[in-house]
């Protein structure tokens, strides 16, 4: 049963690399950025909270977020493994998750980007004014999603420059001690997100066959959602 989790800064290409391993590994993407955008669209009581933080580049609080992931994760399509796109992002949720898993083994893969093309990526990028999702590789300039036709928009938080440096200050500060936590472990691996898309997945996927053992990574045998 594979469980894995994606850090990065934003923009480090999480989600494109999440997805590819849930379609290839037959396990649920759970994006917490995902979750909270559908909400923010539906415009429950949390979804409008989270909206307004999220558009001036903050963080959700640890509680609302630890809420949302123990109940995603008690589903039964997680129960079979599960990649985590977005969480954990701060200490505090990685200690909870810790307790989650109760010693279950976690694969941890951290995408490293410079700057400068964390802040290119966020000016190109895309996401479906309907259904939410990001622009698929390859077609971050269309003005539809290939999904279910909705119009593809600049994400809120991604329009504005200074929004922009404000998230990239918030992961330095808030996210990126998750590597000092993470980083002596045995299943943790650091990879050089800049490269094209192909190739980090093939780095990840290797990655994680040289870390976890056949018997634990197989295909579980239940579809995967990506959601
Ligand atoms: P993402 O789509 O992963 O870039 O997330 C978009 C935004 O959602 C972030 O900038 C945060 O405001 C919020 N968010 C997503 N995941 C988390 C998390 N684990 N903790 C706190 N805020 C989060």
């Amino acid at each position: 049963m594979l469980k894995v989790i994606v850090l990065g800064p934003p923009a480090s290409g999480k989600g494109t690399q999440a997805v590819h391993l849930a379609l290839a590994r037959e396990i649920p993407k759970i994006s917490t950025g995902d979750i909270l955008r559908e909400a923010g669209q539906a415009g429950t009581p949390l979804g409008l909270k989270a909206k307004a933080l999220m558009d001036r580049g903050e963080l959700v609080s640890d509680d609302d977020m630890v809420n949302i992931v123990r109940e995603r994760l008690a589903r039964e399509d997680a129960q079979h493994g599960f990649i985590l796109d977005g969480f954990p992002r701060t200490v505090a949720q990685a200690q909870t998750l810790d307790t989650m898993l109760d010693g279950q083994p976690l694969v941890i893969i951290d995408l490293a980007v410079p700057d400068h093309e964390l802040i290119h990526r966020m000016e190109e990028r895309r996401v479906c004014s309907k259904c939410a999702r990001n622009a698929e590789p390859g077609s971050a300039l269309s003005d539809t999603c290939a999904r279910c036709g909705g119009t593809m928009v600049t994400r809120a938080d991604d329009g504005d420059v200074n929004v922009r440096q404000h998230r990239l200050e918030v992961y330095k500060r808030e996210s990126k001690p998750l590597l000092d936590y993470y980083r002596a472990r045995a299943t943790f691996r650091s990879i050089n997100g800049a490269q094209a898309p192909e190739k980090v997945a093939s780095e990840l996927a290797a990655a994680i066959d040289a870390m976890v053992p056949a018997g634990v990574r197989a295909a579980s045998g239940t579809p995967g959602r990506l959601r």
